[in-house]
């Protein structure tokens, strides 16, 4: 993509544009985020990681996670920043680098309940806001095409069957148990029942339940290879900038 197109600006104000991805645990979301981001020379921004850095900073100060105001208490008192990377963001709670820190099941447990708390998604969704303004980004999550940027140029929900998703995850955790950074994985049946319980939550809490925005394109990738699925994400950005005559 030319520097050109990169500085073209979205119809809706001055900033540049925004790609949002939403979809539940396991669908390919980070891996399509991050090839999208460097195909079209965006910044990619990993909402998920912002809850469980959240979630983590209250397993901490062992609080009850299904209990609202002790939670909307360490928000008020709370700094979480994203700063993109080649592979992945590098998530600063308070100040400190929890990136590695982040990605074990009892830290995905805490983040999907948390995060069923309308004060505590409105102080999250305000973050978001902010790290997005300017735009030029592709930010991933489960409410970003329906309520933090409603005003996308591109909204893609992506999908795939649980067990698909559990295979990815399995293999995803894998790697970075193989990399130092996680413990082993549990066998693929534990995954596939713990995405289907935060799918569930996901999809049926009150404020801002995991759903495709009605402007937006739907990508199952249960039959595609994560090479295919990125490509046809690709597709779908260039058709929606196109339309909009935001494309070279
Ligand atoms: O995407 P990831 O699996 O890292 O997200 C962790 C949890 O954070 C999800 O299970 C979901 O409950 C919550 N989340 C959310 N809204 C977002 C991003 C993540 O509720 N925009």
């Amino acid at each position: 993509m030319s520097a050109d197109q990169n500085r073209i600006q979205s119809p809706h104000s001055a900033r540049r544009i925004i790609v949002a991805i939403d979809g539940p645990a396991g669908a390919g979301k980070s891996t399509i985020a991050r090839e999208l981001a460097r195909h079209f020379a965006l910044l990619n921004l990993e909402t998920g990681a912002m809850y469980r850095a959240f979630a983590l900073k209250a397993l901490r100060a062992s609080l009850a996670l299904d209990e609202s105001s002790g939670l909307v208490e360490l928000a008020a008192e709370t700094s979480i920043l994203l700063e993109p990377g080649e592979e992945e963001n590098r998530v600063l709670l308070d100040g400190e680098d929890v990136t590695g820190l982040i990605r074990n099941p009892t830290v995905t447990e805490a983040a999907s309940r948390v995060s069923v708390f309308p004060k505590v998604r409105a102080w999250m969704v305000g973050l978001q806001q902010q790290l997005g303004a300017k735009g030029g980004v592709v930010m991933e999550g489960r409410d970003i095409g329906t309520v933090v940027f409603p005003h996308a140029e591109v909204k893609i929900f992506l999908d795939a069957a649980p067990e698909v998703r559990g295979q990815r995850r399995y293999e995803q955790l894998g790697q970075l148990d193989r990399k130092g950074s996680a413990a082993p994985p549990p066998p693929p049946e534990e995954i596939v029942r713990d995405l289907r319980a935060r799918d569930q939550r996901d999809r049926n809490r009150a404020d801002s339940p995991l759903k495709p925005a009605a402007d937006s394109v739907l990508l199952d990738s249960t039959n595609l290879t994560l090479e295919q699925a990125v490509a046809e994400a690709v597709k779908i950005v260039n058709e929606k900038l196109g339309a909009a005559g935001l494309s070279c």
